[in-house]
Parts: C-alpha cells; structure tokens; sequence
C-alpha cells in the first residue's frame, strides 16, 4: 500500500510539474509578445497552485494519522454553519443556491479545525459536482441518538460502483473535473480520516445525473446540549 501510495503521489506531482517546465520552456524559447507571456504566467501560477493544494492536503493527512486524538471541546455549530455557508456562497459565486437548514440543539465534543475542514470538504465537492443552476442544501439534524450533518446536492451523482471508494486517496469517478475543479482527489480521504477520529461515519447517497447526499453521522456520546446563554442568544 506504502508502494501504491509513493507511486500515486509522484505521478500527481509530475502531472502539473511537466506543464509547468513545459510553459516555462516555451517563455525562454519563443519571442512572446507580453500579453502571451503574461497568459503562460498564469497558467504556471495555476500549475503551481495545484501542486500546493496537493501538498498541503497530504500534510494534513499525515497530522491526522500521527495526532493524538481529537480535543473534546465545545464546537459550536450554529456559528459553524453559518461559516461554511459563507465560504459556500463565496466558492459558488452564484452559479447555486444555497440553503442552510436545521436549527441545532446540541454543540459537537471534538477539534473544530478538523470538524470544519471535514465539513468544508463536503461542501466544496458538492458545489465543484454541481453545474450552475443546482442546489446545494446543507442541513443538521440532532436528537437523543446523536447528530448528523448533511450535504445534498443535484449535481453530476456517482455511479454506485465507485461509491465505496470515494475516499481512498487519489481515487477520482472523473479525473478530468476533478482536476478542472481545482480537486486533489484527497478531500474525503481528510473528511473519512476526522470522521473517524471522533467516532463518527460518513454515509454517501447519489444517483447518476441527479445528485448526491453526503451525510456525516456523529454519536450521542460526541455532542452537548446547548450552553443557556447560546441557547437565549440563538432563540
Ligand atoms: P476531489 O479533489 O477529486 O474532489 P475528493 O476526495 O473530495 O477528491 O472526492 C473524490 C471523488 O469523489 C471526486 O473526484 C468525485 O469523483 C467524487 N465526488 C465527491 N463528491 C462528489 C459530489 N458531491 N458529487 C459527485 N461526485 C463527487
């Protein structure tokens, strides 16, 4: 598996890395006129820019897998919610609509970083898979059973076949717009990685050419009720 791994991680890198020293070798060679130069400059920004993406994803991964487990403070998440629906409403630059839905009565018990990047994950594919003019819906739901934090969206859907492999790293239904997306094909390899680490799961529906839910699933034990002083401000 280690062999796999060092061997999808080269060749991720070398994809943009050949582009670029492929731009950067046309710039030195050929008489461009400035604009020309200027056009090959952003797209070596761009190839530059997946590498990093790439780079900071597989660092997070590797903290995930050597940290110790995750705090359990108070993640508050209305506020959280909140948050991931502006950064939602940013990514999408209108091309969606967006709803927020649910209104909690319990906080998480776990590491709000983690808990935001797995969340922000979720979100961001959905609004990457779905074309403009789709919905994206995030919703919370809690009770005695414990909480669940969803996106649904109406977008490209998943073959069912691939579902159980979403989350292996680098594992793409469609490398193409993955990668035109801005995807390192590491977002649910992260997002599985803190589920787990706070005992939760993550459950995926779709259906080809209508879209797909991601539910996230957290245990009873993994939630807290309301401080009294949230629970007046929000009410
Ligand atoms: P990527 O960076 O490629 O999006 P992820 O690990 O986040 O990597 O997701 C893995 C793959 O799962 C994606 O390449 C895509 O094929 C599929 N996928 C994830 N979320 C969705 C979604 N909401 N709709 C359709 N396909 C999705």
């Amino acid at each position: 598996m280690r062999r796999d791994f060092v061997a999808n991680v080269s060749h991720e890198l070398r994809t943009p890395l050949t582009v670029l020293v492929g731009f950067l070798e046309t710039v030195r060679e050929l008489k461009l006129d400035p604009q020309r130069v200027r056009d090959y400059i952003g797209m070596m920004r761009e190839q530059g820019a997946r590498m990093q993406r790439i780079i900071e994803d597989l660092l997070a991964l590797s903290v995930l897998e050597s940290a110790p487990p995750p705090a359990a403070e108070r993640v508050r998440v209305a506020p959280l919610l909140e948050r991931l629906g502006a950064d939602a409403t940013a990514l999408s630059k209108g091309r969606h609509a967006i709803s927020i839905e649910g209104r909690p009565q319990v906080d998480l018990l776990g590491a709000e970083p983690e808990i935001a990047s797995a969340f922000g994950n979720l979100i961001s594919n959905a609004i990457r898979y779905t074309p403009a003019g789709g919905k994206v819906t995030v919703a919370w739901h809690d009770g005695p059973d414990g909480a669940s934090f969803s996106v649904a969206d109406t977008g490209v859907g998943i073959p069912v076949e691939h579902i159980p492999r979403l989350t292996e790293r680098f594992y793409r239904v469609d490398r193409g717009r993955s990668r035109e997306s801005g995807g390192t094909g590491l977002g649910l390899a992260i997002a599985k990685h803190v589920l787990g680490r706070h005992q939760a799961h993550l459950e995926v529906d779709s259906t080809p050419g209508a879209g797909s839910r991601f539910s996230a699933h957290f245990p009873a034990g993994r939630t807290i009720p309301l401080e009294a002083a949230t629970e007046s401000q929000a009410g």
